[in-house]
């Protein structure tokens, strides 16, 4: 277990500086660039035996305990109940850290060190605590046990309560430089790393994600219905992705968005590699259709996780966008 390469000299500096480690850090950064294994890496190196300049040694008895998910001096809380439909957008958002896990760490701080070291706790996402939770945490914050370090992982810190904030010590864990993100896909195996990337908004964690089989099949029966835009494919499209309306959003809000970009002369962000036929779609496209569209599916984006109707929403836009892309025709014909 090693931090991402992106991320190795920021954890350095703390590994090296543990003697001064604060009470509590708060990791913070955007979703993907892995900040949980940071946590967890830097727990398993304050856990170990005989710790090295890289970090744990890997042999020792607590390296051992921290593989199994055993060490008796850690815990990591996150959201509980995961089960096999995770995917769906509503219950992703549901999932959260309740003040039982909370008041259960405080009897888990309350003892002894088992190995008579560090403790460490890792709340990841620190977002997903509700209020009562947070609150409960805010007392151990306020008096921390000895030789204990409290790790919150957060992709929105702003979600936290500002006295949470202000008893941690702030570490941004940030996006990786362009290239070095695509490097390490790379080395992960991917072919395409780049459009990944890009559809990721520079995340490499959530680019490989993203790579997953069967999404890449969807992704491209999606852009070939979007690029040869026929009233019946797109109704079938509407019910296919009736259940994954967030990725269909994501997918047809970029589309949207590069075709305007075309229709300005610029390049396209997201499907370079459908510029051609991009372009025949942006100039027989309104251009206000499209500025319409693009501004309601930005302004759906708040309502995906919990739609009145997911699928009457996604046939609406697709129909709109069928409409759009077909004006300049439609009005040629007509005469
Ligand atoms: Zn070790």
């Amino acid at each position: 277990m090693t931090p991402h390469p992106w991320n190795l000299s920021l954890w350095r500096g703390l590994d090296a500086d543990r003697a001064h480690l604060p009470h509590a850090l708060l990791l913070h950064g955007p979703l993907g660039v892995g900040k949980k294994i940071f946590a967890e890496t830097l727990a398993k190196s304050l856990l170990c035996e005989s710790p090295t300049a890289e970090g744990a040694c890997g042999q020792c008895k607590s390296c051992h305990w921290f593989e199994q998910g055993s060490h008796p001096d850690y815990k990591l809380i996150e959201p509980a109940e995961k089960n096999e439909d995770d995917e769906t957008p509503a219950k992703k958002g549901g999932r959260h850290i309740a003040i039982a896990e909370i008041r259960a760490l405080g009897e888990f701080l309350a003892l002894a060190a088992h190995q008579g070291g560090w403790r460490v706790v890792v709340v990841h996402p620190a977002e997903a605590m509700n209020i009562a939770a947070a609150n409960a945490l805010l007392k151990t914050l306020e008096e921390p046990p000895a030789n204990v370090l409290l790790m919150l992982v957060s992709h929105q810190p702003r979600r936290l309560l500002p006295t949470v904030l202000s008893r941690c010590r702030k570490v941004a864990v940030a996006l990786p430089e362009w290239q070095s993100a695509v490097d390490w896909l790379r080395l992960q195996g991917q072919a395409e790393p780049e459009s990944l990337l890009r559809e990721a908004g520079g995340a490499p964690l959530v680019a490989l994600e993203y790579a997953d089989a069967e999404r890449l099949a969807r992704r491209e029966r999606f852009v070939e219905v979007l690029a040869h835009p026929s009233a019946a494919e797109l109704s079938s499209l509407g019910q296919e992705f009736q259940s994954r309306l967030e990725e269909a959003w994501g997918w047809l809000t970029r589309w949207a968005h590069d075709l305007i970009r075309i229709r300005n002369l610029a390049d396209p962000r997201y499907f370079p590699e459908q510029f051609e036929v991009m372009r025949g779609l942006a100039d027989g496209a309104s251009l206000s259709g499209l500025l319409r569209l693009e501004q309601e599916l930005r302004q759906s984006g708040r309502w995906l996780r919990h739609p009145l109707n997911g699928q009457l929403l996604l046939e609406s836009w697709l129909l709109r966008y069928g409409e759009v892309t077909r004006a300049e025709n439609a009005r040629a014909s007509h005469g």
